[in-house]
């Protein structure tokens, strides 16, 4: 994988004319998940976040595993943990999980990747930024792991921009974190939020910061294109959103950077999904059946029929695919226990098959 020039990303972020990347017949995929925000806790404070709340709860372990177990009855594949950042640097969430008998949240977290395994869920958990050894221990027992790295862009750590009290947002720790990622041969899921302030560079910056460690460790499974969505109450509640263009272009220039990578545009957030298909997106993230978006409550996720209807229609093919990436499936990228759970699903070219 030859190095880019800023210059060429610079361009293909200003391309007047964004030609067609998707021929005819390519696959588009999904997964079908259970989405468990497992506490809204977070030692952050971003401007934009409607997740975070000044009522912090984690969820109790029965609560999580009547979840999962309800997710195996509508059949999803996978288990898809959400927490903000270290919530045990919150006191109330401390004292929550030493009365389990935890010492921090990934301790917990290790706990219930294992049931979700143990009820034949693949667990993908994105748990913000954690240490070398937590994350080794994650990868245990996660088919993937997954951190925003949301931008490259140290300015919108300063004051007046929206990770001004995120010590978690500096993109020295995301950066830290998606190399340890590769060190370890995790799959990774990672991208960039688009909007909160950010110029053009410095996107062209964050894509090429995370270019750089996917010709090191060839770990990047997907890169996700999200659109800012103003949340009411928060304090970029009339900050508007990216123009569409700009987002099309995002993507477009993720497809040539990650050419081997999934591009993943939330269906949700944009309503019309279909050109972003056209100009190089190929993933469609998780779909779930059962669970609402925790973190954007407001916009529901398309029916799957629906979905499949309206990829057919542009001349493409979808296809259910598993929290871990063919590709890394092939490679054998993950633990003995997690792979007892991946072949009973995983199809010859590594997508899903859906059981009955
Ligand atoms: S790190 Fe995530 S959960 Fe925490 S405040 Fe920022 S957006 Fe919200």
């Amino acid at each position: 994988m030859p190095s880019l020039p800023l210059s060429e990303v610079l361009r293909l972020l200003s391309l007047e004319e964004l030609p067609e990347l998707f021929p005819s017949g390519r696959v588009v995929s999904y997964s079908r998940n259970l989405f468990i925000p497992l506490s809204n806790a977070c030692r952050n404070a971003c401007a934009y976040c409607g997740f975070r709340s000044e009522k912090p709860e984690i969820m109790p372990e029965a609560e999580v595993l009547k979840l999962l177990r309800a997710g195996a009855r509508h059949r999803c594949i996978e288990a898809l943990f959400t927490l903000g950042e270290k919530p045990e640097e919150v006191p109330e969430i401390d004292s929550q999980l030493s009365r389990m008998g935890y010492s921090s949240s990934v301790e917990y977290l290790y706990h219930l990747c294992e049931h979700a395994l143990e009820l034949g869920l693949l667990p993908h958990t994105n748990a913000g930024v954690v240490s070398y050894g937590e994350l080794r221990s994650l990868a245990e027992v996660n088919a993937s792991l997954g951190l925003m790295l949301e931008s490259a862009s140290r300015r919108l750590c300063e004051p007046g921009m929206p990770h001004e009290h995120s010590p978690g947002k500096h993109p020295r720790h995301r950066l830290r974190l998606i190399r340890d990622a590769g060190r370890l041969r995790v799959p990774f899921t990672t991208g960039l939020l688009i909007g909160i302030g950010e110029s053009t560079a410095e996107i062209a910056e964050s894509l090429l910061a995370l270019r750089k460690l996917q010709e090191k460790y060839g770990h990047l499974q997907e890169l996700i294109i999200q659109n800012f969505k103003p949340k009411p109450g928060t304090p970029m509640q009339h900050h508007p959103e990216p123009p569409l263009e700009l987002m099309l272009r995002a993507v477009h220039a993720a497809r040539v950077l990650f050419p081997g990578a999934g591009v993943q545009v939330p269906p949700n957030l944009n309503p019309g999904f279909e050109r972003f298909l056209v100009h190089g997106a190929n993933d469609l993230g998780g779909v779930s059946p059962l669970t609402v978006d925790h973190i954007n409550p407001e916009a529901p996720w398309p029916e799957e029929e629906s979905l499949r209807a309206r990829v057919e229609s542009l001349g493409l093919r979808l296809k259910l695919r598993l929290p871990i990436y063919p590709e890394y499936v092939k490679r054998g990228w993950y633990s003995e226990r997690v792979g007892e759970v991946i072949h009973r699903y995983a199809t010859q070219h590594g997508f899903a098959r859906a059981l009955a």
